[in-house]
């Protein structure tokens, strides 16, 4: 007989992750001959620039096929630390004894949630927020405690409310910006408040910057720029959304050297160094500027494109809300009400995609349920006519 199967009390209240769920999905819609309009997926549709999938190329020819250090090769460390640099301001400039290259910046976080928190410990969320913050804190045995955000702040929150919302127990927070889920960008007055109040109350602050490139109004300010220290600073970027590298999985962290220690430690024991190949990919990536640089704006300017076009399309429904977007590539938009149901955004999510067959994600992944998720990073036509089944399901229904 087969043994049945009992998750065991770490996974006990772990859910899935739905931003995956929806992109499993569709993918599995489309392949059974579904017309589906995907907007649920996070991730570039450009390829790898040419010259990163050729720097790979030459970097298997001359065999990085081997194990590498847990933390990463010198050199990546080395470009990692030098492209922080241009963000440093004041202070000490980043060194590469305080980065740490995993699988993806989702490692990273990880890493950085299981080494800083722990049981007892609470976590401030700026909510919504992307669904694996909360997932992971869980799994580190934290308490995430989301602060929600005003819609008249575009949904982000200010150092009041975090100060409000802490107790004893507070131990750090999580920060995204450009955020994933609204594509809300703080500015830098907000971030520096949020830094300092962190500062103040010996914090740690992850800051999630793997959509800094990503922002169509103005450059987005880095944590790294504007905290008044880095001792209690862990900041996250990675490869997958500016240089669509998603499928490569590499992605860091910039931490004092003493956290730096433990997550090498801790991932010396889950996997290891990140795939060799994708390593010297990255590193090309980050010191071939100039072609990096005309590949990133040629992408930033084609997302810029389409979020216009997706904004110009809403203007025909004027009683549709949504936050403005001012970087990463998702629209969130209100449906409050839907269905008169609690989870509005679910009801709303199967409702669109069974009958207008578009896939966007329920805003319950981010602790909103009054909301959905669009992706617009797919080919403008298609985010366009994405865009209006949505709003016409939704006006359809008012
Ligand atoms: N942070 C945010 C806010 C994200 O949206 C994503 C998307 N996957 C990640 C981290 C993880 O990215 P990756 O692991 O592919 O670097
Ligand atoms: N970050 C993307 C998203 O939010 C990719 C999926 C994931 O890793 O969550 O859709």
């Amino acid at each position: 007989m087969p043994l049945a199967f009992q998750p065991s009390a770490n996974i006990a209240r772990m859910k899935e992750s739905a931003t995956i769920a929806v992109s499993a999905k569709a993918r599995a819609l489309k392949a059974a001959g579904n017309a589906i309009i995907d907007l649920g997926a996070g991730e570039p549709d450009f390829d790898t620039p040419l010259f990163i999938r050729n720097a790979a190329n030459l970097a298997l020819a001359n065999g990085a096929t081997r194990y590498t250090a847990t933390e990463g090769i010198p050199a990546l460390r080395d470009a990692i630390a030098a492209d922080a640099n241009r963000l440093v301001r004041d202070g000490p400039p980043v060194t590469a004894a305080e980065v740490v290259v995993s699988n993806g910046s989702k490692q990273a976080l990880y890493n950085a949630c299981v080494c800083c928190f722990g049981p007892g410990d609470e976590v401030l969320v700026p909510t919504p927020a992307w669904t694996s913050y909360y997932e992971m804190l869980q799994l580190a045995r934290a308490t995430a405690v989301p602060v929600f955000g005003d819609i008249s702040r575009s949904l982000k929150v200010t150092a009041e409310q975090l100060a409000a919302a802490a107790t004893s127990r507070t131990r750090g927070l999580m920060l995204c910006s450009p955020s994933n889920p609204t594509g809300a960008v703080y500015t830098a007055a907000e971030l520096t408040s949020i830094l300092t109040l962190a500062a103040e109350r010996g914090w740690w602050v992850i800051a999630d910057e793997i959509y800094l490139r990503i922002a169509y109004d103005a450059p987005a300010e880095s944590a790294l720029s504007l905290a008044p220290t880095r001792d209690n600073l862990i900041v996250i970027n990675g490869v997958a959304k500016a240089y669509a590298m998603t499928g490569w999985r590499i992605g860091w962290s910039i931490a004092p050297i003493a956290v730096s220690k433990a997550m090498t430690a801790f991932q010396s024991h889950t996997t290891s160094n990140a795939a060799a190949v994708s390593q010297h990919a990255t590193l090309a990536a980050l010191t071939q500027r100039d072609e990096a640089d005309a590949a990133i704006r040629h992408m930033v300017g084609e997302f810029r494109r389409r979020r216009d076009a997706v904004i110009e399309t809403l203007r025909a429904f004027p009683s549709v809300t949504y936050i403005y977007p001012a970087g990463a590539f998702y629209l969130y938009v209100n449906v409050d009400g839907f269905e008169g149901a609690a989870d509005a955004g679910g009801a709303f999510a199967r409702r669109v995609l069974e009958k207008h067959e578009v896939a966007v994600v329920p805003g319950s992944a981010f602790l909103t349920p009054g909301w959905i998720r669009a992706s617009y990073a797919t080919k403008q036509s298609i985010a366009v006519e994405g865009v209006t089944r949505i709003a016409r399901c939704l006006t359809e229904a008012r």
